[in-house]
């Protein structure tokens, strides 16, 4: 192989791939065999540039927004004693029955026990574990945010994958501190509508309902056994053993057959008690008072006894089947499920993914993309123009530094690739004399600028 030279711009990128390429070919079938091309696992996917900067600028509009609501971070294991989620999620969930990545981890030694551990499928359980193991109570109110990748062996699609990323938050703590406050639902669902409004996310909508107390519940599950028994044998497999063991989830279903039965059940509206009904008027009185827009929906029920109250749900009309952007509620009997205190709670999760997808349209305008390319011009030049980039990187400059192996014209084509809004050129002479060639790459337009001016002629 030949070495390149100076003036042999881009022949060593070509000569050098190419040998490479010529190497590897040449070899016989059987190192291809050994070699498969292995790919990201089913379900699972790589997020390269420019998709990147959408999710950093996403990540980023949360945290501040968080800020400003006095929440705080929390980032807990990725995976977790199984037992957690099979008892805070629920048995009878479809996460918890079929969806979880579940495996007996082995003790290392004799004596040591093997355990059952879970990918977190979702991240409040491990939240509310947090708080009681750390005691977290004696601090009052807890207003925790986490940011971070969940795990469900779902069917995978277009907005649906097996290892996703959600946002969520949970505010937690004892009754003394507030946490049952209606009005403490209105801030989160009005914080989720600031979030939403700040990212640019238009036409999203609101969906709330109160699911009541446990006693509540109670009565409305025994009405809607009731209801189901003469009409569970017309309906899907699932809801047939739902109406059994937990006819709440019967709003789960999505088969269309079996909608117009699940319109005629009754509505859990007609069994809050007084205290739930109150709660629930507080909550709206507050978000009409804020201008935040909701609409009502009783289907919208979550299934287990700790889950009280406030339930919601923000969908995106642009996401096609998967249209849920996020979903939460109150879960005032969590705590006490894991061997915890009273600590009434209120959360939600936003599946980063579909957020992402909601806004790629815009994925163009975030990515930061250089102001300057600088183009170390004639062999020897690196080091200088390594100096330059430094300097100009020290003013928030995002600067490319090309190499000096590249004749001019590379160089510029280079710089129009990427996107950089100016090409600084750094030659000997300029080196020499101080003044630098910068070149508008959009106008076409050059100027000669000293080195104590160029940050702000760039920035300016
Ligand atoms: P959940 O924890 O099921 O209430 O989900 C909260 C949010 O996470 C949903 O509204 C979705 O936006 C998102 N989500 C849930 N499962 C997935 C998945 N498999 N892939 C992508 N996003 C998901």
């Amino acid at each position: 192989m030949r070495l390149a030279q100076h003036g042999d711009a881009g022949s060593f990128d070509c000569v050098a791939a190419f040998a490479l390429r010529s190497s590897y070919f040449a070899q016989d079938d059987r190192v291809k065999q050994l070699m498969p091309m292995i790919k990201a696992v089913r379900g699972t996917r790589d997020l390269l540039p420019p998709e990147t900067a959408l999710w950093n600028f996403v990540e980023a509009a949360v945290r501040d927004v968080f800020c400003a609501y006095n929440f705080h971070e929390i980032r807990t294991p990725i995976f977790e004693h199984t037992q957690l989620f099979s008892r805070s999620v629920g048995e009878e969930t479809d996460i918890v029955a079929k969806e979880m990545y579940t495996w007996e981890d082995r003790g290392r030694a004799q004596s040591d026990q093997g355990q059952s551990l879970t990918l977190r499928p979702e991240n409040t359980a491990g939240v509310v574990r947090a708080y009681i193991e750390h005691k977290l109570w004696d601090r009052g109110l807890s207003k925790l945010y986490y940011i971070g990748p969940q795990f469900r062996r779902e069917r995978p699609q277009k907005g649906r994958y097996r290892q996703f990323y959600q946002i969520g938050a949970e505010v937690i703590g004892p009754a003394t501190a507030g946490s049952e406050s209606p009005a403490r639902d209105a801030e989160i669902l009005e914080l989720l509508a600031t979030l939403l409004d700040r990212l640019g996310i238009k036409d999203w909508t609101l969906e709330l309902n109160s699911i009541g107390c446990a006693n509540d519940r109670a009565a409305y599950n025994e009405a809607l056994r009731k209801a189901l028994e003469p009409v569970a044998p017309q309906m899907c497999v699932d809801c047939q053993r739902r109406a059994v063991t937990n006819p709440l989830r019967v709003f789960d279903c999505k088969v269309p057959e079996d909608q117009a039965i699940i319109e005629k059940l009754p509505r859990i509206s007609e069994f809050l008690d007084e205290p739930c009904r109150q709660h629930f008027e507080q909550v709206k009185e507050i978000l009409k008072s804020v201008g935040v827009e909701f609409q009502l929906n009783d289907r919208l029920v979550r299934g287990l006894d700790y889950y009280t109250r406030t339930a919601f749900e923000f969908t995106h009309g642009a996401l096609g089947a998967q249209n849920a952007i996020l979903g939460g509620g109150r879960y005032d009997g969590l705590s006490e499920a894991l061997g915890g205190p009273a600590a009434p709670g209120i959360g939600f999760a936003i599946g980063e993914d579909r957020l992402v997808l909601a806004l790629s349209e815009s994925a163009e305008g975030v990515l930061r993309k250089p102001d300057v390319y600088v183009a170390p011009l004639g062999a020897g030049m690196n080091k200088d123009a390594a100096r330059l980039a430094r300097e100009l990187r020290r003013h928030d400059i995002v600067v490319e530094l090309g190499d000096e192996s590249f004749r001019l014209k590379k160089s510029l084509e280079t710089a129009s690739k990427l996107g950089a809004k100016y090409a600084l050129i750094a030659g000997e002479n300029e080196l020499s004399t101080g003044v630098f060639a910068l070149k508008n790459l959009a106008t076409g337009e050059q100027k000669a600028v000293p080195r104590t001016e160029l940050a702000r002629a760039i920035q300016g």
